[in-house]
C-alpha cells in the first residue's frame, strides 16, 4: 500500500516541483490548496481543482484567517503579508487532514532562504515545534540542507533523491519543469495581494478606521478608487468591470450615489454613519471621475441597499 502524505500546494513552480518529487517517490499525494480574497480568488468557490493530474482539496480561508492577519503573532513581511502566521495556519490545517486521513507526513515547497522573512532555518524549526510537527513537514526541494525527517529516517522517502535548493534562483526547479513537461503554474509569489504595496496601504486604512472589519469589506476595497470620510468607506468604480463587481459585493445598508442621466462610475459608501455631510463628500467625488458632468448642474440618485 502507498504511503500517504498531504501536500501544500501554491499552483506556483516550487509546489509543482515538490509534488512531482514525492510522486516519483510513490507517495500518494492529497492535495490542499488554500484560497481567500487575498489569493487564488477565482478558485475561492470551488471544492476542488485539477492539479497534475490529481484532485486537489480548495480550502477557503474565512475570519479566522482575517483575525491572523490584523493580529499575527510574527508580524509581517514588506507588506501586510504575516507570512509566518499565515504558513503556521495553513500547516495546522493540513495536519488535521493528516490526522484525518491516516497520512504520514505534510510536504510543502518551500525553499530555504527563498524569502527573508518566512523561510529561513529558525522559521522552519519554529513553525514545526509550535505545531508539534517536528520531523513531520518534509520539504523536498531544501531536504538535503535541513535535519532528515521521520519519513527519511524510516526509508519511506529516499532522502537521496530530494533537492539541496537554497536561495532565490529557480534554475533547478525550471530544469526539473522543462525535464517533465510541467507547465501552467503560476509567478512566485502566487499573486498574493497582501505583498503588494497599495494594497498593503488599503488594509492598513481599513483596519485604522475600523478595526472590527471582516472580509467582505477586505473584499470591497480591492476595487475602484477609496476614499475615507469621518470613518466611512467612498469607493467609485473605475471601468466597466469595477463598476459591476461593486454592485455585486453591496451588502445590507451601503449606499450607492449616481448622476442622474449622466453615465457615471459606481459610487458605494459604507460605514456606520452615513450622513448628508458624508453623502455630499461622495457625490463630489463621483462629480470629479465623471467627465460628461463637468461644468453642468446635475441630479443624484441616492438608493440604500436593503
Ligand atoms: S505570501 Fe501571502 S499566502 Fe504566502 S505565506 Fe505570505 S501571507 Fe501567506
Amino acid at each position: 500500500m502507498k504511503t500517504k502524505a498531504i501536500g501544500l500546494i501554491s499552483g506556483g513552480l516550487d509546489s509543482m516541483v515538490a509534488t512531482l518529487l514525492m510522486m516519483k517517490q510513490g507517495i500518494d499525494a492529497v492535495l490542499l490548496k488554500f484560497a481567500s480574497p487575498f489569493f487564488h480568488s477565482d478558485i475561492i468557490n470551488k471544492q476542488t481543482i485539477e492539479f497534475m493530474g490529481l484532485s486537489a482539496r480548495v480550502v477557503n480561508m474565512g475570519n479566522e484567517y482575517f483575525d491572523i492577519i490584523k493580529h499575527p503573532q510574527y508580524g509581517y513581511g514588506s507588506g501586510f503579508n504575516p507570512c509566518i502566521d499565515c504558513k503556521m495556519h495553513m500547516l495546522s490545517i493540513a495536519k488535521r487532514v493528516m490526522e484525518q486521513e491516516d497520512a504520514a507526513f505534510i510536504f510543502t515547497g518551500d525553499v530555504l532562504n527563498q524569502r527573508p522573512f518566512s523561510q529561513r532555518k529558525n522559521f522552519f524549526h519554529l513553525i514545526d515545534k509550535r505545531l508539534e510537527l517536528e520531523g513531520r513537514i518534509l520539504r523536498p526541494l531544501s531536504a538535503k540542507l535541513l535535519e532528515p525527517t521521520i519519513p527519511e529516517i524510516k526509508g519511506i522517502v529516499n532522502r537521496e533523491e530530494l533537492l539541496g535548493i537554497s536561495g532565490r534562483s529557480r534554475e533547478q526547479q525550471l530544469k526539473i519543469a522543462s525535464e517533465h513537461n510541467l507547465s501552467g503554474y503560476s509567478q512566485p509569489s502566487g499573486g498574493c495581494l497582501l505583498t503588494d504595496k497599495i494594497f498593503s496601504k488599503r488594509i492598513k486604512d481599513l483596519l485604522n478606521n475600523w478595526p472590527e472589519s471582516t472580509l467582505d469589506d477586505a473584499e470591497l476595497i480591492k476595487h475602484g478608487r477609496i476614499f475615507w470620510y469621518k470613518k466611512n468607506l467612498i469607493v467609485i468604480g473605475r471601468n466597466q468591470n469595477e463598476n459591476r463587481m461593486l454592485e455585486l459585493l453591496l451588502k445590507s445598508g451601503d449606499v450607492v450615489v449616481e448622476i442622474n442621466d449622466i453615465p457615471c462610475p459606481v459610487c458605494v459608501i459604507r460605514g456606520k454613519d452615513i450622513t448628508d455631510e458624508v453623502i455630499q463628500y461622495a457625490k463630489g467625488k463621483i462629480l470629479e471621475y465623471t467627465p460628461k458632468a463637468k461644468g453642468k448642474s446635475v441630479d443624484y440618485l441616492i438608493r440604500m441597499k436593503e
